[in-house]
């Protein structure tokens, strides 16, 4: 981290919400989307020459399976058994996946997608992985919130698409989105910034998308989502006023967030319980990186432990950011065992050296700030 990224670090620390209660939110992007289907796909997009080693989400991030929901469950039900803590992990929801075939049939012109209870099963050819889902939020063990109708930029994988692309276009046929491809734009690696637009008509597409989203997200757990997590941390100020016409109360984030102006991103950092200037909606800030699945040569649990740590020693809630890709093993399973094995010892720590910590969902913590605000 560079000099300012630390210093504004330690600022989102100072600034964020007080509390002396030990609370600890877990934070889990990309549940829903699909992104590496399966091995044969990823074989088949590397013998074409796309980079399929060097992103981890390339080697390790594939939607999850029921297998995958199960031993989550058995970690999580053997917590509240040895040390009587639910922990809860706020899974973030992608809603839909992209209609290959309605996309194709418009000669991509128009995107087009399904909800993601039904990619489940096309994959599967049941519905346990939907059910298990459900019934881990039933439990209070899941606690979905939501992330975007798509992960990928739709307009821009369109006009790449059209372009003949030729990389994102061999990807396609294979059911694949999620690529990393050379591109002219040198702060775009790959078009996983969904919200991310160049003109007013990209905006009103987004505004949609994030509508649409929501609705599905409702449907499929008969719930409203209160909080939004941008897909790389990219968005616009002003698309805040569209999260919070579709029901958004407060934004996930990292402690800066991306804006994109003219060919490039810039910063704007943020701690928890700021309201925003442009909205009126509130940040929730990520101070704990834990991802075992990105490098296999790094003390993550301790890395971890020691920020839970340093957020504590400034009275303010842990927030623990851990993707997907961390909880899979469709691909790789000794990713997901792994991975799961650094979190029960990251846990075990946590519980042993604050037993009276508690573990929220962001709209939980989103319900604290709310109420501090009516108080005050
Ligand atoms: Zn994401």
């Amino acid at each position: 981290m560079s000099i300012l990224g630390k210093t504004k670090f330690l600022q989102s620390l100072i600034q964020g919400l007080k509390t002396n209660r030990k609370i600890v939110i877990i934070e889990s992007d990309d549940w829903g989307s699909e992104r590496i289907p399966d091995n044969k796909t990823r074989e088949s997009l590397a013998a074409v020459g796309i980079d399929m080693s060097t992103n981890p989400h390339a080697k390790f991030d594939t939607l999850e399976r029921l297998e995958d929901l199960e031993a989550l469950e058995n970690l999580l039900i053997s917590f509240k058994n040895e040390f009587n803590k639910k922990v809860r992990i706020t899974t973030n929801f992608i809603t839909g996946n992209p209609d290959y075939s309605k996309i194709e049939k418009s000669n991509f012109k128009e995107y087009r997608y399904e909800p993601f209870s039904v990619t489940y099963e096309k994959r599967d050819g049941h519905t346990l992985v939907f059910d298990k889902l459900k019934s881990l939020v039933s439990q209070g063990f899941l606690q979905p919130q939501f992330h975007g109708r798509e992960h990928i930029n739709a307009q821009f994988w369109l006009e790449a698409l059209q372009n003949k692309n030729y990389n994102y276009l061999k990807a396609f046929k294979l059911g694949c989105y999620g690529i990393d491809a050379p591109s002219k734009e040198e702060h775009r690696k790959n078009l996983m910034a969904a919200f991310e637009y160049e003109n007013t008509k990209q905006k009103e597409f987004i505004a949609t998308s994030i509508q649409e989203g929501m609705q599905l997200f409702e449907k499929a757990f008969g719930f409203q989502s209160s909080t939004i997590i941008a897909p790389r941390y990219v968005w616009n100020s002003s698309l805040e006023n569209e999260f919070k016409k579709s029901g958004i109360k407060h934004i996930q984030t990292t402690f800066y967030q991306q804006e994109p102006i003219k060919d490039a991103y810039i910063n704007k950092y943020h701690y928890t319980g700021q309201i925003s200037k442009d909205s009126g909606l509130h940040y929730l800030v990520r101070n704990v990186f834990f991802e075992p699945a990105y490098s296999n040569d790094f003390d993550w649990v301790n890395q971890a432990f020691n920020k839970v740590k340093l957020a504590f020693q400034f009275h303010t809630p842990a927030i623990i950011s851990m993707h997907r890709i961390n909880f899979v093993g469709g691909l790789d399973k000794s990713n997901r065992e792994d991975s799961l094995n650094q979190l029960q010892k990251l846990l075990k720590k946590i519980i042993e050296t604050y037993p009276n910590v508690e573990f929220l969902s962001s709209d939980d913590l989103g319900k604290l700030i709310e109420s501090r605000h009516v108080r005050n």
